[in-house]
């Protein structure tokens, strides 16, 4: 009797634990799959921010029969095939859901922790079939059936936007404040590269004590996080560094990030074309060659990856050399506007071809040691009109332009406004955030 109690106590204990650890599981892939892109939604004023812009559709069809509705998420290797057939539907009416559901969806979408809803009615025949991704929950897959045939259509679900304010200060690196403050690695990959990549080096410049703060967009359905939209302001305040980066839009549908006085952040090369910082070698007039044993110029900085690491070009351009160079070993060399070409040597892999377009930090290979290279790095060289100059030195001038005079005045008013609505919360938390939602207070 006792031990009949122990096994029913544990059963029903495991059982709660193991629902749990679904559940978390499950939002725990709601927030950290918000890996769509930041460029998701257009920039809108802030006083329209909470707008929903989009019309819900795909009204619930009026079922008189008593129905009733079964709800499952896909587990990992499960396929919508298996987990309906346990739910026992008759194969031939599953054979015209899947007909009409495949017509939209793509076997390959089918993710693990995506769910499905079905409604039957009181003779077991499917009436509706709800599949909704759980990385795109704005976008379900609705099969209904109707006078006798399955018709399908993808919905559009209203997202709601909402404004939140972040601050954390940095322990040991941003992506860990930021995880910690219960945010996904997409807004620290953003902040990192997109909007400080040209003044800020993440590698090296963060202090222990050094303070972000930003004012950003949340996407939700109900209450569930779907994405982040953008981010619209950003406050570094370090040791080493201080920078402020707001979003603004100068002209039509040109968004872009702009510090405290209007001067662009973006700019035409980005610092490094590789995501490591361990400088081996730097730029150089003369230098002893380890390969050659002999003093000779190094025009490029190389930086010690292991092989297979990507290299991205550090501007837009166009492929002008993809290919075998003597010592250079494999070698993408690129020809930017205003006179400048980059080269990328001793890679193992070149994944772009000439007279290819390439935009900034697209990736056109990996590091390798091909030529004459002792061992795996990537060597960079920027050319100025016919001249080497140093590529630890290019990162001072900006390429975008400043905002215009007669702007000014409404990118001060908007940059305030955003100002405004970061100083509302506590300013020196540590190691965690304050993450409110600010829709109705936006000026
Ligand atoms: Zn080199």
């Amino acid at each position: 009797m006792r031990f009949g109690f122990a096994i029913w106590f544990w059963g029903v204990l495991l059982g709660c634990f193991a629902l749990m650890a679904l559940r978390l599981g499950m939002s725990s892939q709601h927030s950290a799959g918000a890996a769509a892109p930041l460029g998701e939604v257009a920039f809108t004023p802030a006083a329209e921010a909470a707008v929903s812009e989009l019309p819900f559709v795909g009204p619930p069809i009026p079922l008189d029969d008593p129905t009733r509705t079964i709800a499952a998420a896909l587990g990992r290797g499960d396929s919508i095939d298996r987990s309906l057939k346990s739910h026992r539907f008759p194969s031939d009416q599953l054979e015209l859901l899947y007909q009409a559901l495949y017509a939209i969806l793509s076997p390959a979408q089918v993710k693990p922790g995506d769910y499905y809803e079905v409604v039957v009615d009181s003779s077991d025949v499917i009436r509706r079939f709800r599949y909704t991704p759980h990385r795109t929950p704005d976008r379900p897959i609705e099969v209904e059936l109707c006078e006798g045939q399955f018709v399908a259509h993808q919905l559009q679900l209203p997202l709601e936007r909402r404004v939140e304010r972040l601050e954390v200060r940095i322990e040991n690196n941003l992506s860990n404040a930021i995880s910690k403050a219960g945010e996904g690695s997409t807004l620290s990959d953003v902040i990192a590269d997109d909007i400080f990549g040209a003044v800020i080096d993440f590698q090296r410049d963060p202090r222990r004590g050094d303070r972000l703060g930003i004012v950003f967009e949340k996407l939700y359905i109900d209450e569930h996080f779907v994405r982040y939209g953008h981010i619209l302001l950003a406050q570094y305040e370090g040791e080493r560094v201080t920078e402020l980066a707001v979003r603004y839009a100068p002209s039509e549908g040109e968004d872009s990030y702009y510090n405290a006085s209007g001067r662009s952040l973006g700019r035409m090369f980005v610092l490094k074309p590789l995501g490591v910082n361990r400088i081996t070698s730097h730029f150089s007039r003369q230098r002893f060659h380890p390969v050659l044993k002999k003093q000779r110029p190094h025009l490029g900085t190389d930086y010690g990856a292991p092989t297979g690491t990507l290299v991205w070009t550090t501007a837009r351009g166009e492929v002008a050399y993809a290919g075998w160079k003597g010592g250079y070993g494999k070698l993408v060399e690129i020809v930017h506007p205003n006179g400048y070409r980059t080269r990328y040597a001793h890679l193992s892999k070149i994944v772009v071809r000439k007279g290819q377009l390439v935009q900034q930090k697209e990736i056109i290979g990996k590091v390798g040691a091909t030529g004459l290279a002792t061992g795996p790095h990537l060597h960079y060289e920027i050319i100025k009109d016919g001249h080497h100059i140093n590529p630890e030195h290019i990162n001072r001038g900006s390429a975008i332009p400043s905002i215009a005079d007669d702007l000014l005045a409404d990118f001060v008013h908007k940059r305030d406004a955003l100002l405004h609505v970061l100083s509302l919360g506590p300013r020196h938390l540590a190691f965690h955030s304050t993450s409110t939602p600010l829709t109705s207070s936006l000026p």
